[in-house]
């Protein structure tokens, strides 16, 4: 949670800019406050009455404004936050950071500060490939700077690369690692460098950026996803109305996060996440199958919906009506994924998860099946029909471990990932 954060948001002028209006709202949710200040650049992009209005504050665009100055100088500003985060960052502003430009009100801002800074770079694959962008990165970065992302993909400007701004659930999580203290020139991953501007040696790190590492990289992790489908004839099945959502976008999360991953998934509509290994099953059995063929891993989520029962003797030809008669379908146990990857000895992951799908008693029988099963946490969630969970889009979670238990509030599934993603990314033991 970012109970009471103030965070100065500085929206500078990339056509990614529509997502910051989400994340001022995201972050709001979340307890924190934002004020923001926006370049001109950002101005053609979205409106400063928007932001003002998401964020409940006044929006600050000029340096040399009188108002503002005797309300709040812009010293001032940069003081009175916890946290400033530049997203969109364009090469611009980038550039003009490295520089030490104080040309207008989003850059003086960002020279007078004392506190860290997280950018979120957004621009064309070429612009961001160019040696003068990396140059800057790698000088901004040597300071302390931040970053989160950017992305791989279509960019607006119908390229395809890496320059696309991180997804907001990203830069959401970036923002409470910071601000938890996970992520400081202590505790991030670092790697020491001699920054040219001071003579001295500063730290680098850097949120995870699919272009190079992120805390998971070199994990390994499978992921269970949407229901089983168990035969009764070669045409019919028994199935569940799991949609697959939050186990393809835990898939997503890990691999967001520099982790190598494997999904195993049942029958969903689901497109594949990028940069995920996908293996398609049908069956529980068939699904246990292929979990156990992609350990080792490090950690194992099961999300998938997998049928309880299979039918004992599933017919080689299709079943026919027989003059009105009904029809007796003995149905024996499957095997149970979650608990035989928890047990599993030397090949156990070192971090076991499950998910328990809940009508009633939800977390008392949520605690009982983490211990009947032997995994280390469960995300206990509400399903009973009038919450919406199966095959939509949002998720009410609680993460149950052995020494605690935290609610998380209702959230997008990929917001539920992306925080899953990066509570696993700091227990996980470093390799060796
Ligand atoms: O027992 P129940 O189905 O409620 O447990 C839910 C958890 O166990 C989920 O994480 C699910 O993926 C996993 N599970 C499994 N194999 C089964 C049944 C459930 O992996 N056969």
């Amino acid at each position: 949670m970012l109970d009471g954060k103030r965070i100065l948001l500085i929206i500078s002028g990339g056509i990614a800019a529509y997502k910051s209006l989400e994340l001022i709202r995201r972050l709001r949710e979340r307890g924190a406050s934002v004020r923001c200040v926006l370049t001109r650049g950002a101005q053609e992009m979205v409106t400063p009455l928007a932001a003002a209005a998401l964020s409940e504050d006044k929006v600050y665009t000029e340096l040399f404004s009188l108002t503002d100055e005797a309300e709040m100088g812009h010293i001032q500003l940069s003081r009175d936050a916890d946290l400033l985060v530049v997203a969109p960052a364009t090469a611009d502003i980038l550039a003009r950071m490295t520089a030490g430009m104080a040309d207008d009100l989003a850059t003086t801002v960002l020279l007078a500060t004392d506190k860290p800074v997280l950018v979120a770079p957004a621009m064309n694959v070429r612009m961001w490939e160019h040696a003068a962008t990396r140059a800057n990165l790698a000088m901004l970065k040597a300071r302390g700077v931040l970053t989160v992302g950017p992305n791989e993909g279509p960019m607006a400007c119908n390229e395809f690369g890496f320059g696309r701004m991180s997804e907001v659930p990203e830069i959401v999580a970036a923002i409470d690692s910071v601000l938890a203290g996970r992520l400081d020139a202590d505790t991030a991953p670092t790697l020491p460098v001699t920054d040219p501007a001071v003579g001295q040696i500063a730290r680098v790190f850097s949120m995870p950026d699919q272009s190079g590492g992120g805390v998971l990289a070199g994990r390994r992790a499978l992921v269970t996803s949407g229901p089983t489908h168990e035969a009764i004839d070669p045409v019919r099945y028994i199935a569940n109305r799991s949609s697959g959502k939050q186990g393809h976008a835990v898939a997503a999360a890990l691999a967001a996060l520099g982790a190598d991953v494997v999904l195993v998934s049942g029958p969903t509509e689901e497109p594949d996440p990028p940069g995920v290994s996908v293996t398609r099953v049908q069956s529980a059995r068939e699904m246990l199958a292929a979990c156990e063929a992609a350990l080792p891993v490090d950690v194992a989520v099961c999300a998938a919906a997998v049928a309880d029962w299979r039918v004992s003797d599933a017919a080689a030809e299709k079943l026919k009506k027989q003059d009105g008669r009904g029809v007796s379908l003995t149905l024996v146990e499957n095997p149970d994924i979650l608990g035989t990857l928890a047990s599993a000895g030397e090949r156990r992951p070192q971090l076991v998860i499950g998910f328990a799908a809940e009508t009633e008693d939800l977390l008392e029988n949520a605690r009982a099946k983490r211990r009947r099963k032997g995994c280390d946490w469960i995300l206990a969630n509400d399903v009973s029909p009038e919450r919406g969970v199966f095959g939509g889009d949002d998720n009410t979670v609680t993460l149950i471990r052995a020494d605690g238990e935290e609610a998380w509030p209702t959230a997008g599934k990929a917001q539920v990932a992306a925080r899953l993603a990066e509570a696993i990314g700091t227990v996980l033991v470093p390799p060796a």
